[in-house]
């Protein structure tokens, strides 16, 4: 059956994580273009477009959190689905063994990471027959942070900023650009979104993914949305969300609007909100041997580069003005930075997330914490050659931050930790946290996970391996690691100063 199969989907796994389709290449090349260098936009922006060209020379993932792996499959009619879904489910294996996908199942009751990215609902398949003599493929791989920024209204509803959205298209405007405000940077923007009018809550979200899978340049065939699409793209625009929520011209690079039907007493809005790391890509294979005969997305061409290549090696775009720091790091250090400084550190630095943070609510650490740098991040480690000798880390971008709210200014003030780092921003509990303890946290580039691992000199250890490899602490050697402050030891945050503004622009474009 299909020997070529399995080979093809591990190869579509690879490339989707690895490499960008052209137009969302395009798209991020454009936002580039509009920023200028020496803005915390620009920077972001160089440093995205860094990461793309590493993770695609090295066949590396893009970001670290290669998401919920989500396969569209078109058979033709009398193919054997089972015998395909258990192929796919072990290419899901090898290309998590190979490195390719981050272990991301999760069990929900216990905690436990299957390892494979196998398990109850992972990944996701879609099957459909059609009356063609080929198989198509289609592959998304959609990360947590923009995941958790999806957003769901049931019209009529009252928005902040917006005042009421009816039952019409003018609603549906208004949800839409009051989610890619909501999102803020913590889906990483410039971000691109999917949209549902109408369905059931289930469908609605399913279809709003669905139309992930439309290229960013294409026109809406549906003339009532595709005025739509272009209008909400324009004003989304004007927000100033911008890059990472740093504030800028570019804060959506896709608008992609469906329609369903609806029953007559609901009328949803179901708005899925992708980050940058777009990561989109199919294959048509041929039905007897499984062999890839085209791509999709890629126009048969290899991906350009979006810098060149001395840029690439240039590593983070200094202006002269980044200030250098060694960890352990004092309170005197912290309380001179502020918001908007650009940081670069090197020493010791320990990655926690959602594990580690309620580990620590409850326990001692391990290490000695005073002093330290904790990062939001679950890399991608592997072990190094000959096995077992230790440990290399692939991929290492920043996490959602607004997680660790609940825990974050507790664990501060009890361990002495000084920076926090990690990506979107955090609340008002750590906020007043950071002025009391004499802390700061910094805005890394989310998703920029080969930029970021080209920043690790080596790893020295790692605990809680009990957690799974995303959710272990790593304790790993760090030089000229870039981030900027964005909420600092004096009460000021960048994010609320940024949502304060975008909030006020929201509020211009309420038209009724
Ligand atoms: S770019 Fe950001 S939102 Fe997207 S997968 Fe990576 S960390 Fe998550």
């Amino acid at each position: 059956m299909l020997p070529a199969f399995f080979d093809s989907i591990v190869e579509l796994i690879t490339k989707t994580s690895a490499d960008l389709p052209p137009d969302v290449r395009a798209a991020m090349a454009s936002a580039l273009a509009s920023e200028a260098p020496a803005t915390r936009a620009g920077q972001a922006l160089t440093i995205i477009a860094q990461n793309i060209d590493q993770a695609e020379s090295c066949e590396a993932p893009i970001c670290q959190d290669t998401g919920m792996p989500t396969f569209e499959v078109h058979v033709p009619v009398g193919a054997n689905q089972i015998w395909m879904r258990a192929k796919i489910r072990e290419a899901v294996a090898e290309a998590t063994e190979r490195g390719k996908l981050r272990p991301n199942s999760v069990d929900s009751i216990t905690g436990e990471n299957s390892g494979t990215n196998l398990g109850p609902g992972t990944p996701i398949m879609h099957f459909d027959q059609w009356e063609r003599d080929e198989v198509e493929v289609r592959l998304i791989l959609k990360g947590g942070g923009c995941e958790n920024t999806n957003a769901q209204y049931a019209l009529p509803a009252e928005l902040e900023h917006l005042g009421r959205a009816d039952r019409s298209l003018e609603g549906v405007r208004k949800c839409v650009l009051h989610a890619v405000w909501k999102a803020q940077g913590k889906g990483c923007s410039p971000g691109a979104v999917g949209v549902c009018v109408g369905g059931d809550r289930t469908s609605g979200y399913l279809h709003a993914k669905e139309q992930l899978f439309r290229t960013l340049e294409d026109t809406n065939p549906d003339p009532r949305l595709a005025p739509l699409e272009a209008s909400i793209m324009d004003e989304a625009n004007r927000l100033t969300v911008g890059p990472m929520g740093f504030s800028g011209k570019t804060s959506l690079i896709g608008c992609k609007i469906g329609a369903l039907n609806r029953l007559p007493a609901s009328f949803f809005v179901s708005v899925a909100y992708n980050c940058w790391a777009f990561r989109r890509l199919g294959v048509r294979l041929d039905s007897t041997t499984g062999a890839i005969t085209s791509w999709m997305y890629r126009d048969g061409e290899k991906s350009k580069p979006m810098l060149a290549p001395e840029l690439v090696a240039a590593g983070f775009p200094r202006t002269g003005r980044e200030i250098s720091l060694q960890a352990p790091i004092t309170e005197a250090q912290i309380r001179e930075l502020k918001v908007g400084d650009v940081v670069l550190i090197s020493g010791r630095m320990y990655t926690g997330r959602d594990a580690v943070h309620a580990h620590l609510m409850k326990h001692d650490p391990e290490v000695d914490l005073t002093g330290a740098v904790l990062y939001h991040c679950g890399p991608v480690v592997k072990k190094q050659e000959p096995a077992g000798e230790g440990w290399e880390v692939t991929a290492a971008g920043p996490t959602t931050s607004i997680r660790e709210e609940p825990y974050q200014a507790d664990i501060i003030r009890k361990f002495g930790v000084r920076v926090v780092i990690g990506k979107g921003g955090m609340g008002a509990t750590t906020l007043a946290g950071l002025q009391e303890s004499g802390a700061v946290y910094l805005n890394a580039v989310g998703g920029a996970a080969q930029f970021y691992a080209r920043c690790i000199e080596r790893v020295e250890g790692v605990s809680h391996m009990e957690f799974g490899t995303p959710e272990a602490m790593w304790h790993l050697q760090v030089r000229d690691f870039p981030a900027i402050v964005t909420m600092d030891s004096h009460g000021n945050s960048l994010h609320k100063d940024v949502e304060d503004e975008s909030a006020k622009v929201l509020a211009g474009l309420r038209r009724i």
